[in-house]
């Protein structure tokens, strides 16, 4: 089926008929039945705020704390406020799933909220899960998440070894998180390694080690990004007792108030990524295209960036197909062409029925989308 609404109609419809007016309420309420997904998929909040305080979180400066809660939210009034939300596209082929963006998902108080949202989405909604986690996973937690997403897509961040302490003081040990790798490698998982943020002055004598580590442990591949930085960031740096003079001087301009302001590492991220290569991981430039990869399937920037997942290719659309999906979608498509991996679209309809459409050709056919506006 594409018709979208339709389907979504549906589904709620299965949904609602296990909640209570309350909940329902509840679910329509909350910001994931309102939020638009970020390039990197719909970001899941599986709690609110963070134990951890690592030295270069932004959780503060975006209004988080640093007591974890769980979310209130059960996991089938999640999957239902996302039916609700009028920009995500639910199925195997629907959009990605992220948690871990603004809480760590497997605290004490997370982790069993987190294999809810988990199981409640591979239930009912199948869409592609990834999660990001610094905490230690036991075989049996790697277990859990195979027999709910076979293809979920493991993260596990490790962006220093030596700093550690002054980095990330409340988190599990890197030792700890090579084992996580390990153990998700051994019940079948694809566990990547997440170097994110990349510390200027830190990473340059680190990654070699790291890479090697997370490779040895069975990690498949890394992703790599870089390290943004707000006035707070910068002073827990200094006051942590790291020479900031790198990133001072890869600072684009100073953040103003809250502001993050992304650190210039383009030629670290690319030595990074050679190096990744030569040791045989797969290196992904963003964080969707390792949930992309783990779920056996590819797009069509992965392959600009020569990522090959052996076998797979995106779906073929001719436009003429694609106009008729957009009419069961409401919308009409009056011009679309294809360049590289962006397909440009003028596109005639409201502005949410555009938006939801957008996302399903991003997410079927593996398309960066831009939407051209009319003159
Ligand atoms: S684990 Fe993630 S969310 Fe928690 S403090 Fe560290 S960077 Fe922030």
């Amino acid at each position: 089926m594409t018709n979208i609404l339709q389907l979504k109609k549906q589904l709620r419809k299965t949904i609602a008929s296990k909640l209570t007016s309350k909940e329902i309420r509840e679910a329509i309420r909350d910001h994931h039945a309102r939020r638009k997904p970020r390039p990197c998929g719909m970001t899941i909040h599986t709690g609110i705020g963070c134990s951890l305080r690592c030295t270069y979180c932004y959780i503060e400066d975006m209004g988080f704390n640093w007591i974890a809660k769980p979310y209130p939210l059960t996991g089938l009034q999640l999957v239902y406020a996302l039916l609700y939300n009028p920009y995500f596209v639910p199925g195997e082929y629907g959009t990605l799933i992220a948690m871990g963006s603004v809480t760590e998902p497997f605290l004490g108080v997370t982790r069993e909220k987190t294999f809810e949202y988990i199981e409640a989405i591979a239930t009912y909604l199948k869409n592609p899960i990834q999660f990001s986690t610094k905490m230690y996973l036991t075989r049996r937690d790697a277990y859990r998440l195979k027999q709910l997403d076979p293809g979920i897509s493991p993260l596990i961040t490790i962006v220093t070894i030596r700093y550690k302490d002054k980095l990330e003081p409340l988190a599990p040990p890197p030792e700890k998180r090579f084992e996580t790798i390990k153990n998700l490698r051994s019940k079948g998982l694809k566990p990547i390694l997440f170097l994110r943020p990349i510390i200027p002055g830190i990473i340059e004598e680190e990654y070699v080690e790291i890479l090697e580590k997370a490779r040895d442990s069975g990690a498949v591949g890394v992703v790599v990004g870089s390290l943004r930085v707000t006035n707070r960031i910068l002073d827990r740096l200094r006051k942590a007792g790291l020479d900031i003079g790198e990133i001072i001087r890869r600072l684009p301009r100073k953040p103003r108030g809250n502001e993050q302001v992304p650190i210039n590492t383009r030629d670290l991220k690319e030595e990074i990524i050679r190096y990744a290569r030569k040791i045989g991981l797969v290196a992904f430039p963003e964080a969707c295209m390792a949930n992309i990869y783990t779920h056996g399937r590819i797009c069509w920037k992965m392959i600009h960036h020569k990522i090959v997942v052996p076998g797979v290719e995106p779906p073929q659309i001719s436009i003429d197909e694609l106009k008729k999906i957009a009419e069961e979608n409401n919308v009409v498509l009056k011009k679309a062409t294809r360049k590289k991996y962006f397909i440009k679209m003028l596109l005639e309809g409201d502005r949410i029925s555009k938006a939801l459409f957008s996302e399903y050709v991003k997410c079927r056919f593996g398309y960066c989308v831009k939407i051209l506006r009319s003159k």
